[in-house]
């Protein structure tokens, strides 16, 4: 394993002939940012309050701005970039895909199509055999309530408050943050409850088995309530991402899969955000000990070097599909240049130990460096994740855990949030922030001493959060 940053070595970036710019072409920048500004509609903004930055290259766990000032990415992009940018595997399979069969359609087989689809159900757990591919992580959702219905017959979906499981129909629908709010009514059929989350519980539980008990008495209730003989699926983040890093507690999924089995309701893991690595198990689910019917997947099973995500499918459901015929699919279902990008990523964790890697790099690094700051920083109420996935839960006052910014805050609202990522900015980290959190998500390939230093400068930058705190 290489420490893939580049930072010091780099002094330019390629334009999209291949031509050498030193840093500092103003000319360059601006033409990125006016064609940006011109043209460029952006996901979930008010178009004219934002000033994207234009990156003009990448590099394992770093890219840089067109001034040369360099980022060290500490939320993986989107949490998707796993194996960090330019990976020199990744970027080969798509060159040599492109190379030899650029696409094909869906219904014809293709080689690193059904090779990719044999290695994601051989690290799979249960009879999790076969797998629909998808452009992402929202419409494998999709597709997975759709195959939910399908099989029993039934129409409603439960999914949890404080989720987010995806821009479209359905999984906006889903999605239990307020993403949501804007895009309602939208599917009618689901219902919400509350998770697990013992730092603020919905239960007034004080322990974690407590916790894990009342948690699932209140989901069967809400089973119960809504029409058991009603519900189709649940979906659940295995660890909940955007909306916490809410690690679940023991017992509360094989608690979930007991109910889904009482009820004969699909079981449905969204592990868009964890799975592929992220805390150091191919399925998250694995260090839970439960097998979901079906898990959705995206992201990390190739970095979204180009789109992809997935479903993958218990033998009993696909069974179903056996002689009824599907009602869905996609001109891109399992496009081979992301398929090929996909192979490289199965022969780069093995090769590189990338599971491995994660599970020592969180316990041995980051848990301890992170816990250590709740005896030196008053704003940090909790620390929890898990490998290379955790959330700073930041507050104004320990006792009584109030946020140090509101649910949802935005503009002067949210100010000591953004002075503590702008803090970041300014040593170098790209932080990723929601609401009242930081999260730790880099790269699963970076460097330790990156690593330590991104760490570092965070450690520094929460006395900003400080100020606010009692
Ligand atoms: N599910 C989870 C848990 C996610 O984190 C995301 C995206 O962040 C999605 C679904 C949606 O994936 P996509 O943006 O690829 O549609």
């Amino acid at each position: 394993m290489t420490d893939t940053t580049a930072s010091t070595a780099r002094t330019g970036f390629l334009d999209r002939h291949g031509v050498e710019h030193p840093f500092g072409d103003g000319a360059a920048e601006t033409q990125v940012r006016s064609d940006d500004r011109g043209h460029v509609f952006h996901s979930w903004s008010a178009q004219a309050r934002i000033d994207p930055l234009p990156v003009a290259a990448g590099d394992g766990s770093t890219f840089w701005d067109y001034r040369g000032t360099a980022y060290l990415d500490f939320s993986s992009q989107l949490v998707n970039l796993n194996l960090g940018h330019q990976h020199p595997d990744l970027v080969r399979a798509i060159q040599e895909q492109a190379g030899r069969l650029a696409t094909i359609q869906p219904s014809m087989a293709n080689d690193v199509r059904g090779e990719l689809a044999r290695r994601i159900a051989g690290v799979a757990p249960g009879t999790l055999n076969s797998v629909f591919f998808t452009n992402g992580g929202a419409d494998a959702n999709e597709y997975a309530v759709r195959m939910a219905r399908r099989v029993t017959g039934r129409r409603k979906v439960l999914s949890m408050y404080r989720s987010y499981h995806g821009g479209t129909g359905a999984a906006i629908a889903l999605t239990g943050d307020p993403r949501r709010w804007a895009n309602e009514p939208s599917d009618p059929s689901v219902a919400h409850f509350f998770g697990p989350y013992l730092y603020r519980s919905a239960f007034h539980a004080t322990t974690q088995e407590e916790e894990t008990q009342r948690a699932l008495e209140h989901l069967e209730s809400v089973i119960v309530l809504e029409g058991a003989a009603t519900v189709a699926a649940i979906v659940i983040e295995t660890i909940v991402g955007t909306n916490g890093v809410l690690v679940p507690p023991p017992g509360y999924l094989a608690g979930v899969r007991a109910l889904c089995d009482r009820y004969g309701i699909v079981y449905i893991a969204d592990e868009v955000m964890v799975g592929f690595g992220r805390i150091g198990e191919w399925f998250a689910v694995d260090a839970f000990g439960v097998v979901p019917d079906l898990i959705t997947f995206a992201k990390g099973v190739n970095s979204g070097y180009v789109p992809l995500g997935g479903v993958v499918i218990s033998g009993r459901i696909a069974a179903f599909f056996d002689d009824v015929a599907f009602q869905g699919g996609l001109t891109y279902s399992g496009h081979p240049l992301a398929c090929a990008a996909g192979v490289a990523t199965f022969e780069v964790f093995e090769r590189d130990g990338i599971l491995e890697r994660v599970r020592d790099l969180g316990e041995r690094v980051v848990e301890p460096t992170i816990t250590g700051w709740l005896d030196t920083h008053p704003s940090l109420g909790e620390v929890r994740g898990r490998g290379l996935f955790w959330a700073l839960e930041l507050v104004r006052d320990r006792d009584t855990r109030e946020p140090l910014v509101p649910f949802n805050a935005a503009g002067a609202d949210a100010a000591p949030m953004a002075e503590l990522a702008a803090a970041c900015k300014a040593e170098g980290v790209w932080p990723f922030i929601h609401f009242n959190r930081m999260h730790i998500a880099p790269p699963l390939v970076i460097g330790e001493d990156d690593l330590r230093r991104g760490l570092a400068v965070i450690d520094a930058a929460l006395t900003v959060a400080d100020r606010y705190a009692q």
